[in-house]
């Protein structure tokens, strides 16, 4: 937590702060459940059903998850184990959407390579034909998953860049500014330059990007993915970077997190950053206070400020 987020929790609870940034193990995560009232979580912490199976009277009765993804919690088991989950939206989105733009310009203007050709000493000087990119102002992005983040690029996209906006979701969206609903996946894949993804990980979205969906894209398009790395179909991406079905892929997130294959990590079309969608200190610290929020409100026997 931030200085300002571990303050506050020790000045209001009775707290236990674990130093280490690694994912808790399986005694750790029931050692949560077994002998704490509230557990503050984040992704990696894999509260699974067996976990929750493991401890069949759980001391605790909140997650209180420091994220607003929480694809690592089986809310379900959670609540039949009579646990409470909440999480932090809002708090995270524009600083997740301006990486979605960070990783959609450096892509499409090959900021990597060239910052890799300058440290390497390489560099010859500028010439008219130097490594020419993506131009992206006026281009279509097609957004999956047009929820808080998914929205807040779409609005950077439209405001900022000029660029015609389509989007799949579940439901229909009437923005204050122009989008276009797509049928499909498919379809929406086939029409865009850039197709950046914006859904909550989860069983229901895993692999929502398989090599139908890569295949359907143009081969000068590009895939921007600061959702969850599962919803990528890692291989299938891979197979389409390698055999040039698309131009180059912008990463924030990764299917098996924090390992990266070796394959992406050679490519010179592919941007990779190391999960930095919410990593900035107001904005951690926004979401340290959001998940305290929701501790002293349970405490306090009032709702959840937001519960999942
Ligand atoms: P949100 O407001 O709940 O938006 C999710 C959107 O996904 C909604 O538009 C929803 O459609 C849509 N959706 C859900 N399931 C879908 C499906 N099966 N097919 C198509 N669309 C689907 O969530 P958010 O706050 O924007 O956050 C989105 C996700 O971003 C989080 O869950 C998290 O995993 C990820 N994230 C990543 C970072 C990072 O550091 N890279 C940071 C923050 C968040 P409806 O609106 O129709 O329900």
């Amino acid at each position: 937590m931030t200085a300002a987020v571990e303050a506050r929790a020790r000045a209001e609870f009775d707290v236990e702060i674990r130093a280490e940034t690694s994912p808790l193990t399986q005694e750790e995560r029931r050692r949560a459940l077994r002998d704490f009232d509230i557990v503050v979580p984040t992704l990696g912490d894999a509260f699974d059903e067996a976990t929750f199976a493991d401890v069949p009277e759980p001391r605790c009765r909140l997650l209180a998850n420091f994220g607003v993804g929480f694809n690592h919690i089986d809310v379900a088991a959670a609540k039949a184990a009579g646990i409470a989950v909440s999480n932090t939206p809002g708090a995270v989105t524009d600083a997740t959407a301006d990486i979605a733009m960070t990783l959609m310009l450096m892509t499409a203007r090959r900021a990597g390579e060239g910052e890799r050709l300058v440290r390497s000493g390489a560099w010859q000087g500028w010439h008219p034909t130097q490594m020419l990119g993506l131009h992206l102002t006026g281009k279509h992005v097609g957004i999956v998953g047009f929820g808080r983040i998914g929205e807040a690029i779409a609005r950077r996209c439209h405001y900022g860049f000029a660029m015609e906006v389509s989007y799949l979701a579940r439901s229909n969206k009437t923005p204050d500014f122009p989008v276009t609903r797509a049928n499909s996946l498919v379809e929406l894949a086939a029409s865009v330059d850039v197709l950046v993804l914006a859904v909550p990980g989860g069983a229901e979205t895993r692999h929502l990007i398989t090599a139908e969906v890569l295949g359907a894209m143009r081969s000068t398009a590009l895939l921007i993915n600061i959702a969850r790395g599962e919803v990528v179909d890692e291989a299938a991406l891979i197979a389409a970077l390698e055999q040039g079905q698309i131009a180059g892929a912008g990463l924030d997130v990764y299917e098996f997190e924090p390992k990266v294959p070796e394959a992406l990590r050679q490519m010179d079309q592919v941007t990779l950053l190391p999960h930095l969608g919410t990593a900035t200190e107001e904005v951690r610290s926004d979401m340290g206070q959001l998940a305290l929020d929701n501790v002293a409100a349970f405490v306090a026997g009032q709702a959840l400020v937001t519960p999942v």
